[in-house]
């Protein structure tokens, strides 16, 4: 099949890479021309702009930073609308807000161009591995003719209803991290202060009712002082702000996500380590510590 892809960083060229050893043909863009090097040596054509993308392929895919990076790849002149057709399946991977996931879909359906919205979860390491757990929003009819193509990405893949609704699972996602992310951190920080081995207290853990997945992937590299993304901060505060949003609209009030968002905004607004992988948020709790001796 002939498959596009645009915005190729982190979680979008191992995606792509997947789906080239797969044995599709592919064209890619990303901003930052470099970081699709590697997927060009791979066998992948490269287009100038996301338009182009779509013109030499039936399938595309969009995994890029922010909301408004979304609106900008598909509705801008050289968009992704202005080269798609009737034939033409979009699909969007980042983690954005349901409302604009459905705003893309409406467009779409009025041109008669089939969309799905389709976030991930499963990190860095889900993504090279093509272990994901897919979340699609989007009509059932699109949705059966790529599924192949997300079974060679992920472990898991799942409808959940008209668009949007994938965008409205992967928040439900976030919301448990929130309390992973912040857990792990407290976790470790109270270890050190016990004077306990933290590589004993992790290794017990894993075993234990406290298992998840932000102990095993990012406990490790906490200790090893690696905070390279991974997931940047800068991403994960975006989830967090869109999903208190959508909870506020359903008449919502999750207080202890509240909390997690704000200390992401000390890490990333007050500290500037919005760059850093989300286990960098330890390191906010030491400089606050610092501040205050
Ligand atoms: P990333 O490394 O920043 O990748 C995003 C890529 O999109 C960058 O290469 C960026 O280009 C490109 N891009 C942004 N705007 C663009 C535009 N207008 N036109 C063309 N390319 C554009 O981030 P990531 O970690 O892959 O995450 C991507 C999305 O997946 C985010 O929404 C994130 O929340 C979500 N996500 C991430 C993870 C994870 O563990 N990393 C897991 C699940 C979901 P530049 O190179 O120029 O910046």
């Amino acid at each position: 099949m002939k498959i596009g892809f645009v915005g190729t960083g982190v979680m979008g060229a191992a995606i792509a890479q997947n789906l080239l050893d797969a044995g599709h043909e592919l064209t890619v863009f990303n901003r930052t021309k470099s970081k699709t090097a590697a997927l060009v040596t791979a066998g992948a054509s490269w287009a100038d702009t996301p338009k182009k993308v779509v013109e030499q392929s039936e399938v595309v895919f969009t995994m890029v930073g922010f909301p408004n990076d979304v609106k900008q790849v598909y509705f801008e002149d050289d968009g992704i609308f202005a080269g798609s057709n009737e034939q033409t399946i979009l699909i969007d991977m980042t983690t954005s807000k349901p409302s604009l996931a459905q705003k893309i879909a409406e467009y779409g359906a009025s041109r008669g161009i089939k969309v799905l919205d389709a976030p991930v979860s499963g990190g860095d390491i889900g993504a090279k591995n093509a272990t994901l757990t897919v979340m699609v929003g989007g009509q059932e009819t699109a949705y059966q003719q790529v599924k192949p193509l997300f079974e060679k990405i992920s472990k898991k893949v799942t409808l959940f209803g008209p668009a949007g609704a994938g965008q409205h699972a992967k928040m439900a996602n976030q919301i448990m991290i929130a309390g992973t992310m912040t857990g792990l951190t407290e976790t470790l920080l109270y270890t050190k202060a016990a004077g306990l081995d933290p590589h004993k207290v992790l290794d017990a853990l894993s075993a234990g009712g406290a298992q998840n997945w932000s102990l095993s992937n990012y406990g490790p590299r906490i200790l090893d002082d690696d905070y390279t993304p991974g997931f940047f901060a800068r991403h994960f505060l975006k989830d967090l702000r869109i999903a208190l949003q959508e909870a506020d609209k359903m008449g919502l009030d999750l207080s202890a996500t509240a909390n997690a968002k704000r200390l992401y905004e000390v890490m990333v607004d007050v500290y500037d380590l919005g760059d850093q992988g989300t286990q960098g948020l330890i390191n906010t709790y030491s400089k606050v510590d610092k501040e205050n001796k």
